[in-house]
């Protein structure tokens, strides 16, 4: 079977050998689509290769078919399935509070315990992968967008719970325009931040009320102007750097709340003062629950939102590394390899 190995900065490779051997417990899966992340695109620049051990398979927004079981379950032989990426141990004290993604079991540097960084992944044909980590969808399901359900759980659980407000989404890339449909969903007002305006256009498409370009130098007053009286309950940050954080402490309401979702190569030299003054919640939040997983699986299968015109570009897993190249130059929302 083939697989895409990264083997150093902006060197991929595609490798012939043999199909994964099965551990108790475990399933292979034939992959039908797997998405790129921004986190994979850093290892491919050599952003996190000091975090992640080359050579290694990347890849963890992923589904496909079950080809062999080794372990108990009520999954057969040919279900379609898509995978929650997170391995957590279950036992420690991040997964007892629920909180899978901080389990002590990622590593050292490892920021989350994923399938891709802290063992292969799924830019192959086959993956062995935990059963329980499997999450059966229908047989007529789109299977392209198992490639895509993964950053919906990330947008699922940075959304979740905010509701007739109004948010200001800094980063119109794929979580973010995900994350805009879903606000969108819950009745709020959504003002989409981008420095592309190839992305604030499609921001516009996917429903944003309001969009303005981080460089813009009037961005707050434009902002304040919109919303005529009303203030900014939240601040979803997905392009954190110093410029960001002055916009957002600035634009977000007394008391509003700003979640970060995305580290940044420069040091943040944040304005706590402002933060006190204006009594500012600051919250880092990173990927998802199991739970928060399966409901946005259920949100995709039941068609509550339209992610299809989210994916900008399909490539075939012999084009791998065409496909990072052509991400990054490229700036598009979300590029999928396809099997
Ligand atoms: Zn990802
Ligand atoms: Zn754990």
């Amino acid at each position: 079977m083939k697989k895409a190995v990264l083997k150093g900065i902006g060197d991929i490779e595609i490798v012939d050998g043999p199909e994964p051997i099965l551990k108790d417990g475990e399933a292979l899966v034939e992959v039908a689509a797997c998405g790129l992340c921004h986190s994979d695109v850093d290892s491919y620049l050599g952003k996190s290769l000091d975090l992640i051990p080359v050579p290694r398979v990347c890849g963890h927004e992923f589904g496909g078919t079950i080809k062999k079981l080794n372990g108990k379950t009520k999954l057969k032989v040919g279900d379609s399935v898509v995978v929650s990426p997170i391995i957590s141990c279950g036992n420690c004290y991040y997964c007892k509070m629920g909180r899978d993604q901080l389990c002590i079991s990622a590593g050292k540097g490892v920021q989350i315990p994923n399938i891709g960084q802290a063992r292969d992944g799924a830019f192959a044909e086959m993956i062995a992968v935990p059963i329980c980590n499997l999450i059966k969808i229908p047989d007529d399901f789109d299977m392209e967008l198992t490639g895509i359900i993964e950053p919906v759980a990330v947008a699922y659980a940075d959304t979740k719970g905010i509701k007739d407000s109004n948010v200001v989404i800094i980063g119109a890339g794929g979580i973010g325009l995900i994350a805009l449909k879903l606000l969108k969903q819950n009745n709020n007002r959504v003002i989409a931040v981008d420095i592309s305006s190839k992305s604030l256009e499609r921001a516009k498409k996917a429903g944003a009320d309001y969009n303005v370009n981080i460089e813009d130098k009037k961005r707050v007053e434009k902002i304040e102007d919109f919303l005529k009286g009303g203030f900014v309950d939240y601040v979803l940050n997905y392009h954190l750097s110093n410029d960001t954080m002055d916009f957002a402490i600035a634009v977000i309401k007394k008391y509003g709340e700003i979640k970060n979702m995305s580290t940044s190569d420069e040091k943040i030299e944040t304005d706590i003062n402002a933060t006190i003054i204006k009594e500012i919640k600051m919250v880092g939040h990173m990927a998802y629950t199991m739970e928060e997983f399966k409901e946005a699986v259920d949100i995709i299968v039941g068609k509550k939102i339209n992610v299809k015109d989210v994916i900008s570009a399909k490539f075939p897993l012999e084009k791998t590394k065409e496909a990072f190249d052509y991400k990054i130059k490229e700036n598009v929302a979300k590029v999928i390899i396809v099997n």
